[in-house]
C-alpha cells in the first residue's frame, strides 16, 4: 500500500467558519488538557519506568462530561490530538524531539479526521466532512478511482485562506528498476544542491527577489507598535508574503524532485539533520530551512512510484574531506577552499567533489560500484 495527499482550497460559509475556529479551539485544549494530565504522571512517575509504562493516559472522552461543548465538534478531530500527543511522546523518549509543549493561541490552526463508515464523501466540488456537513473547495485535480480515502487535515493559514489535505491509501507495488543511472547530491545552503555531474539547482530569480523583499518587509514589521493598526497591516502583508515563498519553494522543490526522478534510476544523498544543522548553524528563522526535508520526501515517494530508489548515507561520510579520485581523505578542509585540490593531483569544485563522493558511496550499498 502507497500513501499520496491531495491539498485543495476550502471555501467555507461563515457558519462552517464558525464551526472550524471552534473545532480548532477545541482541538488545542484537548491536547493541553491531556498534556498537563500527562505530566502530572510524568513526574510522579519519571524515575520508574516500568510504572510509568502501566500508567493509564487521559483520553478525549473523559473531558466530554465536564466541557459539554466539546461535544459539539468533530469527536475525531480531538481523537487525533490524542494521536498526535502519544507521538509527540514517543518523540521525545526515543529523544528525536523536546518535551511536549503547550499549544498557545499562535499555533497552527488545524485539526485531523478520518473517514468513518463512509461519513467523508466527495461531490461536484463539494467534499462532506464530519459536523460541517458540504463544504465547498476548488478541485482541480481527480483523485484516482482506486485510491481510497483515509484522513482529512483542515488547516487556515494566517492570512485567513482554508486548505484541505485529502490522504489517501492506494494499491501500488512498482516493478523494481533495474539501477544503472546513479547521482550524487551534495547540499548546498544556497542553490538547494549539487550534483555529481556538476549541474547546480538554484532557485529561481523571483523567489529570491521574494525572499529578499520578506527581510525588508519584516525590519518594516519591527519597527511598528505592536498591536497598533499599522502593525496589523504589515503582519498580515508579512503573512501574505510568506506565504507565497513557501508555496514558490514548494513549487521548486516538486520540479527539481520530478525531473531527477525522471533522468535516474537511484538518487544518493546524506542523511543530514536539518533540525541540528539549523541550530548549529543559527538557521533558525530562516525561510530556507525545511527545503531540503521537503525535497528529499519529494524524491522519496517520486522515485518509489516508479519502483527506483532514494539511498540516504551517513551524515558522519566524510564526503568534503575524501578526494574522489583516489579516495585518500584529507585531514582537514576549510570552509573557504572551494576548490578541492589533492596529492594525487585532482583538482574539481569542492560541492562536485562531495557528490561524485556521495554517489560513490551509494553505488558501493547498491554493490554495483
Ligand atoms: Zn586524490
Amino acid at each position: 500500500m502507497a500513501n499520496k495527499a491531495y491539498q485543495f482550497r476550502l471555501y467555507p460559509t461563515k457558519e462552517q467558519e464558525q464551526l472550524l475556529a471552534k473545532t480548532f479551539g477545541c482541538v488545542r485544549f484537548v491536547y493541553n488538557k491531556m498534556l498537563e494530565e500527562r505530566i502530572q504522571i510524568y513526574e510522579k512517575f519519571k524515575d520508574d519506568k516500568e510504572a510509568l509504562k502501566k500508567q493509564t493516559f487521559p483520553t478525549p472522552a473523559k473531558y466530554k462530561k465536564e466541557f459539554p461543548w466539546l461535544k459539539e465538534v468533530d469527536s475525531l478531530a480531538l481523537a487525533n490530538a490524542q494521536l498526535n500527543l502519544q507521538k509527540a511522546f514517543q518523540n521525545f523518549f526515543s529523544g528525536r524531539a523536546g518535551f511536549p509543549k503547550f499549544k498557545n493561541r499562535k499555533a497552527k490552526q488545524s485539526y485531523t479526521t478520518n473517514v468513518v463508515n463512509g461519513n467523508i464523501k466527495l461531490s461536484d466540488g463539494y467534499i462532506k466532512l464530519p459536523k460541517l456537513k458540504w463544504v465547498k473547495f476548488k478541485q482541480h485535480r481527480e483523485i484516482p478511482a482506486h485510491h481510497i480515502i483515509k484522513a482529512c487535515t483542515l488547516t487556515k493559514t494566517k492570512t485567513g485562506k482554508y486548505f484541505i489535505s485529502i490522504l489517501t491509501e492506494y494499491k501500488h507495488q512498482p516493478v523494481p528498476k533495474e539501477i544503472k543511472n546513479v547521482v550524487g547530491l551534495d547540499f548546498s545552503m544556497n542553490t538547494l544542491y549539487v550534483d555529481s555531474e556538476g549541474k547546480r539547482a538554484n532557485y529561481p530569480r523571483f523567489y529570491r527577489q521574494a525572499l529578499e523583499k520578506l527581510t525588508r518587509e519584516q525590519r518594516v514589521l519591527s519597527r511598528r507598535r505592536k498591536g497598533s493598526n499599522r502593525w496589523h497591516k504589515q503582519r498580515l502583508k508579512v503573512a501574505k508574503l510568506h506565504e507565497k515563498i513557501s508555496n514558490q519553494r514548494k513549487d521548486f522543490l516538486h520540479k527539481e524532485s520530478h525531473k531527477l526522478a525522471k533522468l535516474y534510476d537511484c538518487v544518493v544523498i546524506e542523511d543530514l539533520n536539518m533540525k541540528g544543522m539549523s541550530q548549529a548553524l543559527h538557521f533558525g528563522q530562516s525561510v530556507h530551512d525545511n527545503g531540503w526535508g521537503m525535497f528529499t520526501s519529494f524524491l522519496q515517494y517520486k522515485l518509489a512510484e516508479q519502483g527506483k530508489k532514494l539511498i540516504k548515507i551517513d551524515k558522519w561520510f566524510p564526503s568534503s574531506k575524501t578526494c574522489s579520485c583516489c579516495g585518500q581523505v584529507r585531514e582537514s578542509l576549510s570552509l573557504s577552499e572551494r576548490t578541492f585540490r589533492c596529492e594525487c593531483g585532482f583538482e574539481s569544485d569542492r560541492d562536485v567533489n562531495a557528490a561524485i563522493n556521495i554517489k560513490h558511496e551509494g553505488m558501493k550499498r547498491l554493490a554495483i560500484a
